[in-house]
């Protein structure tokens, strides 16, 4: 197992991190189906301290993000083990527009007297300013899910916190190729890897990133606690799709924004939502915090929500599918979600994959007559 170099390239760490190099390792990360070892040498039982191919996964993203990692079951798991860190009556920031699993578990926690919440739009950078200095939880999504909303993670990181206050990033729309937050000055950076990272839509993983050990510690802890463990087949499919992930990134996000201008200027749509864009609320920050503008854009269907449905439907080279980060193209109407109804009712998300761009276009053409 290796280290990442301070000046080596994410694109190299990708294809690099999470192979053995001892003599006659295996070159790919062995697949272990292990739930107990042979005692003597340290690890013991997997649930409390984990396996090789679980450590590919931690060392690879670790990696990225210069961080020291923990790899669970779900994206949601690891926003659980963050959620568990808090004490009784603690006080979380939550963004306005935020992915609804995160929403969720904040509004159970909330209704059960674990913790008070409060919600804030990501742009207001001064509220987030006055909230870090009396919150014990902020938590932040940037871009957020659906509206890409990009928050000013430099100024709020570099505001006081209160002693022991812990400050969460969800990096899963920007990835760590994006975006790196813990560098930015956060204590924890999380991610959905069954979305960009392992980018094929063929497994639930989710990875937590603490800026020091003692917070690998307290997360691995929750992890063991919380028996919130990720497959071993998860992991090395997360591992082996990460190999990629920065060629997928480059081709989706050029997409993406080809995409974005024509929509933009198409007649059957109202409003396109990429941070890419001029016309996007939050692009001038954006523009000087991401190293690309991600995969992710949504577009408003003139007409609402029937118009839109039609859409939809007649798409075929893009897929009628929830979630995003695959190579392959899908899209969804928002709104359609249950509790996701305060959107508006035309507002279509689409996951830009890696397809050729012509055809996306061309697909989208055709279903937006
Ligand atoms: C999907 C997602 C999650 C949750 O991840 P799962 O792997 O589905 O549990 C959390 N945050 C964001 C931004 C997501 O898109």
């Amino acid at each position: 197992m290796r280290r990442r170099e301070e000046d080596e390239a994410v694109a190299s760490w990708l294809v690099a991190a999470g192979r053995g190099d001892e003599p006659g390792a295996p070159l790919n990360t062995p697949l272990v189906p292990a739930s107990n070892f042979v005692l003597g040498a340290g690890r013991a039982y997997a649930r409390s301290d984990g396996t090789p191919t679980w450590a590919a996964l931690e060392e690879l993203v670790g990696g990225l993000e210069q961080g020291h990692a923990v790899a669970f079951a779900s994206g949601m798991a690891a926003v659980a083990a963050v959620f568990a860190e808090l004490g009784a009556g603690a006080m979380v920031t939550l963004p306005e527009d935020c992915y609804q699993g995160v929403s969720g578990l904040a509004e159970a926690g909330r209704r059960q007297g674990r913790w008070s919440v409060d919600r804030l739009p990501l742009e207001d950078t001064a509220a987030w300013i006055a909230a870090a200095g009396e919150s014990d939880l902020v938590w932040i999504e940037t871009p957020s899910n659906p509206l890409l909303v990009v928050a000013d993670l430099a100024a709020i990181c570099a505001a006081p916190r209160r002693p022991g206050a812990i400050l969460a990033v969800d990096n899963t729309f920007a990835t760590p190729l994006n975006q790196q937050p813990l560098r930015l000055g956060a204590d924890v950076a999380v991610h959905s890897a069954t979305k960009l990272i392992g980018g094929h839509s063929d497994l639930l993983a989710g990875v937590a990133v603490a800026k020091d050990e003692a917070g690998r510690a307290r997360l691995a802890a929750a992890r063991a606690l919380a028996g919130a463990t990720p497959g071993a087949l998860e992991a090395y499919l997360a591992v082996r799709g990460a190999r990629t992930l920065a060629l997928r990134l480059e081709r989706s996000q050029r997409t993406a924004l080809l995409l974005a201008e024509r929509l933009a200027a198409h007649p059957a749509i109202e409003r396109v939502r990429y941070p890419g864009l001029a016309s996007h609320p939050t692009h001038a920050v954006a523009a000087a915090q991401l190293a690309g503008f991600g995969s992710v854009l949504c577009f408003e269907v003139a007409g609402g929500a029937d118009p839109a449905d039609a859409a939809c439907r007649r798409v075929r080279l893009i897929r009628h599918a929830t979630s995003l980060g695959g190579v392959e193209s899908t899209l969804e109407r928002r709104s359609a979600v249950p509790g996701q109804e305060h959107l508006p009712a035309g507002l279509v998300r689409l996951s830009v994959g890696i397809e050729d761009p012509e055809d996306l276009w061309r697909d989208l053409a055709r279903a937006l007559v």
